[in-house]
């Protein structure tokens, strides 16, 4: 019977949570491999094991898990007796050529004490069978091959060279966050991070249409869609802001307009947050790296809201950030051409050391809550999954309180 076996990481579901952790996990790979021929999920001594059907093609389930978070690491696996000659036997008839590797290892785990050789022991003595067939010499460090023997109650499991899994804490576990998604390349990534350490998010976009082209709505819908690989369910508001733009034009100096909107972005968002009862908003802000991510203008935008604001980018430099979002996929699509909703009534040199009193002064001239208001109005949701396709028609949000 082949299987892929799995290993969460230990250390990040230690504890009395451990249960549900893994409940959640085993949940969460049903959901990623569903259509892809899996009989069942077993969770065997801290183990997970998914027995596949006929039809199940090792490369796509392989595919799929890579981005289940909470998976350490992972391999193609075959149930075998528990006793040492037919698993020597399993093992000599599984090996790859001679000329194909030139050193091996055995790695034996027992997580069923009962069983009793002693790891190393058994390691060494099915390590020498293997030399017997092949010749490879023993690399306890390098390996080109590595055996892995696991012993469970009842059998063993035996697999050749493990996989590394995406790491991080299984979706949901670490609760719900709303990421404010433009369609550039940082907030994909920061989105993609608080995923990572379990959160689950939802995205909300502004775009400027019918001011500016659509291009920015149908960025975020595709990142969103490249983000909902790793979750599995996702919703996507999007927000209408060329209106209430428009308004802040009329009383907001040029230079002062970037964070009036970013204030008005966080606003907005954090009514989404509450209704989705998400816990903290989610931005992409880099320290320095454009006009509006001074610690001085990141200040002035803090107060906007009584949420907790994420940056889990803070302190990346560009490249960095760029080879993440190339690694998640999300960077093709960010670097499409668009129009920034930021720069809509705009001047080129916004202020870079707003002060309170100032952002204090210019809002008190506006009707926030109105405005806020009238902008959620209009907002309309998409639900994306996977795998699936993201459901084609978007609805009216549904009232925001
Ligand atoms: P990004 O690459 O994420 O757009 P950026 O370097 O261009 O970041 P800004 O444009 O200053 O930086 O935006 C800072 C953060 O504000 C973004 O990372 C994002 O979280 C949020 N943001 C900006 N514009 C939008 C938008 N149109 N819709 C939703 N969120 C936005
Ligand atoms: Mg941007």
């Amino acid at each position: 019977m082949t299987s892929i076996l799995a290993h969460y990481s230990e250390v990040a579901l230690k504890g009395k949570n451990r249960p549900w952790f893994i409940g959640r996990l085993v949940r969460h790979l049903h959901m990623a491999l569903a259509g892809l021929s899996v009989r069942e999920i077993l969770t065997p001594m801290g183990r997970i094991e998914i027995v596949l059907g006929r039809e199940a093609t090792a490369d796509e389930i392989r595919d799929r898990m890579a981005r289940v978070f909470g998976i350490a690491n992972y391999s193609v696996a075959t149930r075998v007796p528990l006793d040492f000659e037919g698993m020597a036997e399993a093992i000599v008839s599984r090996l790859p050529p001679r000329e194909s590797v030139s050193s091996f290892r055995v790695h034996v785990r027992r997580a069923d004490q009962h069983f009793g050789v002693p790891s190393p022991d058994l390691a060494r003595d099915l390590g020498s069978k293997v030399w017997h067939a092949r010749g490879w010499k023993v690399d306890l460090k390098h390996a080109d091959l590595v055996i892995g023997v696991e012993i469970v109650p009842g059998h063993a499991f035996l697999y050749m060279n493990e996989e590394a899994g995406p790491g991080g804490l299984p979706t949901g576990t670490a609760g719900r966050v709303t990421a404010l998604l433009s369609g550039g390349i940082d907030s994909p990534v920061a989105a993609w991070r608080l995923m990572k350490r379990g959160c689950h998010v939802t995205f909300v976009h502004f775009h400027s249409a019918p001011f500016l082209s659509n291009t920015s709505q149908e960025k975020a819908r595709r990142l969103a869609e490249v983000l909902t690989r790793y979750q599995l369910r996702s919703r996507l508001y999007l927000v209408p802001f060329g209106e209430l733009q428009r308004q802040v034009t009329l009383s907001v100096p040029g230079d002062l307009r970037v964070i009036v909107y970013r204030r008005f972005m966080l606003k907005i968002a954090e009514r989404i947050a509450r209704h989705v009862r998400a816990r903290a908003l989610v931005t992409g802000d880099v320290i320095g790296q454009v006009a509006s991510q001074t610690l001085d203008n990141i200040a002035a935008v803090d107060s906007a809201t009584t949420l907790p604001i994420l940056r889990p980018l803070v302190g990346m430099d560009k490249e960095e950030i760029i080879g993440q979002a190339q690694r998640i996929g999300t960077f093709e699509i960010s670097i499409v051409p668009d129009q920034d909703t930021c720069t809509l009534f705009t001047p080129r040199h916004p202020e870079t050391h707003a002060r309170r009193h100032q952002i204090d002064e210019v809002e008190a001239t506006l009707p926030i809550a109105d405005m806020v208001k009238a902008a959620i109005a209009q907002a309309v949701v998409e639900n994306l999954t996977y795998p699936g396709a993201a459901s084609p028609a978007s609805s009216a949000a549904p009232v925001i309180k």
